[in-house]
This record gives structure tokens, sequence and C-alpha cells, in this order.
């Protein structure tokens, strides 16, 4: 691995000619707010924060950093739950958020192309007027490159699909500080080597993105809303592959356990009780279509996490991200359950249960707990990955998740990873120790 070099006085000195003197900063403070995102992961101090407001700074900045060997991690809005974007190794913290205004609008197009720090919730009001809408919903207030760069996805995945099916273009500045066009703005694609898709999902390991077009959809007319309740986890899990299956135009379909629904009822006043939950959208069933009620019922979902971390004062999480194909989801949830109980886990299991993915919050205070939780979880995963599915639905590999590569992956597949790392990278400065195991890495 490269070995990399400290940001000297020197280095500091050419960064600066090539920014204004308030787009970069040494501070503690700032080093500190870049330091850690949402997981559990520990922090890290990079040496400077940067903030480009245009891909020609970008491509300056990992031009200084290619040449002294300095590591480069992107950020976002710093919402990631796998440690995405700690900057392991120090070096340089290149935040996004001063890059975010709409570039044009193509209406007629269902199209806009945008810089990546916008947040998909500010994007999604100023194209309220258009009647238009960005589909993945990560809940938090994520930046459309880090949704970008992790493929997040969300409730409305189940209908409109993760954030790599709603992208068509994209703007990325390589380490080296080459600019490079990937995809069109046309729906059909064909021409080679999917460049596009290569970045989505790469984590600010391959490339920085400056620029994106995303796919919009049109804002529904009318939507019901339906919260469902069952006697038991098994009946409700058995109704999600059901559902899927009967023809109904679903837009989204959640799995809330009862421990969590009998949670959320005490603190967010929703009436679910302590029962197994499903939440569904649809565009045609009778439910309900009050505005008001389904907002309370997305918003409740929507914070379940800040509402878990409010109740769990003082507690870390381990937080499974497991997803399988449909028929699958009963028994990743049995085995979830079995493997939780048999740690004397609580259980606290949530899921985008219409994609098949399963999120298991593990609270943990104490170093037994958290080693007990870290076994679990590997269990779930590897049992995920057995039942074809993935050690991660949305939330990236970050630095938790890269043990499990090899053993969903391959060992070819990951050198190939491997390789292609190498190659646009070679240096290794772009976020390093992310995705790809570091050699000897266990399961532990
Ligand atoms: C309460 C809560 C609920 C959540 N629910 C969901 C959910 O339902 N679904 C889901 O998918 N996620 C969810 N997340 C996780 C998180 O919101 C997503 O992973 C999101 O995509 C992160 O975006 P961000 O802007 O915060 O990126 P960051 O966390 O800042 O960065 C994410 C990664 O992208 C890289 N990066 C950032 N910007 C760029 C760029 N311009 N170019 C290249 N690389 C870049 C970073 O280096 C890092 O590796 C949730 C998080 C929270 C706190």
């Amino acid at each position: 691995m490269t070995q990399f070099n400290p940001v000297s006085e020197a280095i500091l000195a050419e960064l600066t000619a090539v920014l204004t003197p308030d787009q970069l900063s040494i501070t503690l403070a700032d080093r500190q707010q870049h330091a850690q995102d949402m997981s559990q992961h520990r922090a890290h101090l990079s040496e400077v924060v940067i903030w480009p407001t245009n891909s020609k700074q970008v491509a300056d900045v990992l031009r200084v950093a290619h040449t002294h060997r300095i590591p480069v991690t992107p950020w976002g809005a710093g919402s990631s739950l796998e440690g995405n974007p700690i900057p392991l190794f120090g070096g340089i913290t290149l935040s996004l958020v001063r890059m975010n205004k709409i570039v044009t609008l193509y209406a007629d197009d269902f199209q806009v192309t945008v810089q990546p720090g916008l947040g998909y919730k500010d994007l999604n009001q100023q194209l309220g007027p258009d009647g238009l809408f960005f589909a993945p919903d990560p809940g938090a207030n994520a930046s459309i490159g880090g949704m970008l760069a992790n493929n997040a996805a969300g409730s409305r995945t189940v209908k409109y699909g993760a954030t790599k099916d709603n992208v068509l273009a994209m703007e990325v500045v390589l380490a080296d500080g080459r600019i490079l066009k990937v995809g069109s703005r046309s729906v059909k694609q064909s021409a080679g080597y999917d460049l596009l898709h290569l970045f989505v999902g790469s984590e600010g390991t391959l490339g920085v993105i400056t620029e994106a077009t995303l796919q919009l959809a049109p804002v529904p007319a009318i939507m019901s809303s339906a919260v469902a309740t069952f006697a038991d986890v098994e009946t409700a899990v058995a109704a999600v592959v059901e559902l899927r299956a009967s023809g109904l135009d679903i837009a989204a379909l959640e799995f809330i356990d009862a421990a969590t629904s009998g949670l959320l009822s005490r603190e967010e006043g929703v009436d679910w009780g302590e029962n197994p939950t499903l939440l569904m959208e649809a565009r045609r069933f009778a439910a309900t279509t009050d505005t008001t009620e389904r907002q309370k019922m997305w918003q409740t979902r929507h914070h379940m996490f800040e509402t878990l971390r409010r109740v769990f004062v003082g507690h870390r999480w381990q937080l499974a991200d497991v997803a399988v194909p449909i028929s699958q989801f009963p028994a990743l949830v049995r085995f979830a359950r079995q493997t939780l109980q048999a740690h004397h886990l609580p259980e606290l299991l949530v899921g985008h249960a219409g994609d098949g993915n399963l999120h298991i919050a593990i609270p943990y205070a104490d170093e037994n707990t958290r080693q007990q939780a870290n076994l679990a979880n590997n269990k779930v995963v590897l049992r995920a990955i057995e039942l074809g599915g993935t050690a991660t639905g949305e939330h990236g590999v970050g630095i938790g998740k890269a043990k499990f590569m090899v053993r969903e992956h391959g060992g070819t597949a990951v050198n190939v990873m491997n390789q292609l790392k190498q190659t646009l990278d070679p240096h290794g400065i772009l976020n390093p120790g992310k995705i790809i195991p570091a050699p000897g890495t266990s399961l532990r």
C-alpha cells in the first residue's frame, strides 16, 4: 500500500494557491466536524478540510494530492451508516457542500442536472412547483453526491429503484485531476463499457462526482397509504411476499417488528401498538389518502433511527443492512430473530421489506454486548449471502463490510476490483481503507 505524506506547509501553500482563503481550514473544530459519520465507527481527523465550488478546483486539489501522495476523502452530508466518509488516513476531507446548485432542469425530459452537494430533500423542494421529484429517499438529508457514491436506496425503491436506477450521466474527476463525462441524457444507453455505474456505489474510492444528471418522476396525484398490523412476525413477512406477487402498484412496503413498533407508538404517538407492522403505499387501494396521516406515518418511519437513539441514550449501534431475493425474506427474518435470541440481544428489526432489505439495529453500551452484536451481525450477513443476497443493500461497504467482500463476490472478482482501483487511482489516495479489504482481513 502507498505510503502517504503529511500535509506539510509547502503542500498547504500549493492548495491555497488554487483556492480562496475561505475554502480551506485546518482548525480542529472544522476537522472534528468531518471526523465521523452517523455510524458506530471511530472518528479520525483529516489534516485539512477543503470546500471547492467548481469542478476545476476539485481537479486542482486532486492534482496536488496525487503528486504528493495525500489521501482525499470526499464528504457529502456525513450521514453514512458504515464509516464511508471517515478519513481513516488523514489527509484532505473534500467537502462538496458548497457545490449545491441545480445546473439545468429539463422538465420536458423529466431530468435535472445538479451539483453533488445539493441535498435530495432540497432538490425535491425546488422541483415541487414543476410537479416532479427525485424518487430515491434515504431518509436522512443526504447529498446527491453521497447518494450516488453509496448507491443509496429507501422506502420508494420498490417502485422507483435505487439511486443507480435514477442517474443518467455524471461528471467525475479522477485521482490525477482528469475530468471525464460518463453516460448521456438518453434513457437508453448501450455505447460501450458502462463507466457511469462503475462510479455509482464506489464510495469516493474511484473518483469525485462533480455533476450528475438525474431521472425524475412525476409527483403522483393521489397516493393511498395503509398500516397493517399482524399477530406474529411470520404472518407479516409472508404477507410481504404475497403483496409483491399481488400485482398491486406498490410504491413502498416497509416492515417494522413488534418491539420497534411498540417503541414508535409510545414515542411518536402513532397507534400501531406492539405488533409486527407493515406500512404500505400504492396508487390504487382504499386506505387513507389524507396527506396529514400519510405524512405522519412516513415521518415516523423516517425518524425511526433518531427515535431509537433518543430512547437508548448512551448506546452505540451495530447496524445490519442485509438484502435477499424477496422469496427468501421470511427465512432471513427467521434466522435473524433466532440469532439475536441466541446472543441475548434485543430484537429491533425493520426493513424496506418490499426490496427484501432487512435492517437490524443492535444497541450496545459495553464491550461484551458489542462483541455479541458483532458476532450476531456476522452470522446474519453470511446467511444473507448464502440465501443469494448481499452484505449491504444500501448503506455501502465503508469500513464495516469490507470483511465480507471476498465471501460475497469471490476472490477473483475482488482482485478485478483491486485492479480497477489501481488503474484509476494508482497511488490509492481516494478514500483509502474503504471497500477493498486489506490483505489478511478476517471476519472478526
Ligand atoms: C437516520 C438515517 C436514516 C438512513 N436511512 C437510509 C436509507 O433508508 N437508505 C439508504 O440508502 N441510506 C440511509 N442512510 C444512510 C445515508 O443517508 C446514505 O448512505 C447517504 O447516501 C449518504 O449521503 P451523504 O451525502 O451523507 O454522504 P456522506 O456520508 O458524506 O458520504 C458517503 C460516501 O460518499 C462519498 N462521497 C460523498 N460525496 C461524494 C462525491 N461528490 N463524489 C464521490 N464520492 C462522494 C464519501 O467519501 C463516502 O464514501 C440513513 C442515514 C441516517 C442517519
